[in-house]
């Protein structure tokens, strides 16, 4: 099995590194016959209209594109997220994107104070030892801002703390805003999970690609 990580620009490295401590063979997509063999996708963090516009460039987007609606699982981190997203508010008009999990997200939406900050997330449904937070890095993270019905919430921000509180009310308590969701074989984050040592979300997607290869044999 093999991950390929989107290397156009952004935080390639630090990927890499993450599914090599995994003991999984990574290579680079730079050029489309690199997504040859490739079971899974990394779209790093970077800046998603340069990426954008080399993908378009690079003659990539279209085979990915086509790719990613063959069921390719994906898993994309801040720029990344906003590339797989089926709705970004304040792009690029010329900006483009995958759209393949159903989140609407708004480029830089945590604002100038908050452009960068870390937290501590709740994140129960990854495993690990119980009750042990999942230290998150935010980098001009996008804010999601509505969430598909086939979406699964896999972490949202803490309320309060000075933290933007604006998810939505359930069962009459405040939640803050979603930062991780997965919908089938598409797993996105906020934030920048590769810039630290827990490799829980890494982990995740080795997971949902090995799940989505077994599917395709049987
Ligand atoms: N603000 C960037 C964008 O819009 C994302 C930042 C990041 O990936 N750290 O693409």
């Amino acid at each position: 099995m093999t991950i390929g990580v989107l290397a156009l620009q952004g935080d390639v490295r630090e990927h890499v590194a993450a599914f090599c401590d995994l003991g999984e063979d990574v290579t680079l997509v730079r050029r489309p016959e690199d997504l040859e063999g490739v079971d899974g996708i990394v779209l790093p963090g970077g800046e998603s209209t340069t990426v954008s516009m080399l993908l378009d460039s690079s003659g990539l987007f279209d085979p990915l594109d086509a790719a990613l609606a063959a069921g390719l699982p994906a898993f994309g981190t801040c720029a990344g997220m906003i590339l797989l997203a089926t709705e970004v508010l304040d792009g690029r008009s010329d900006q483009r994107r995958f759209g393949v999990i159903d989140l609407t997200v708004r480029r830089n939406g945590y604002g100038r104070q908050r452009a960068s900050f870390e937290c501590d997330l709740d994140v129960p449904g990854l495993g690990g030892p119980p009750g042990v937070p999942l230290h998150a890095v935010f980098i001009r993270a996008p804010v999601v801002e509505a969430v598909g019905g086939g979406v699964e919430v896999v972490a949202r921000l803490p309320t309060g703390g000075g933290l933007a509180a604006t998810g939505p009310v359930v069962d009459g308590e405040p939640t803050g805003p979603v930062v991780a969701a997965r919908q089938g074989s598409v797993l996105a984050t906020a934030f920048h999970p590769e810039l630290t040592a827990d490799r829980r979300l890494h982990r995740r997607f080795v997971e949902m690609v090995k799940e989505r290869a077994g599917e395709r044999r049987s």
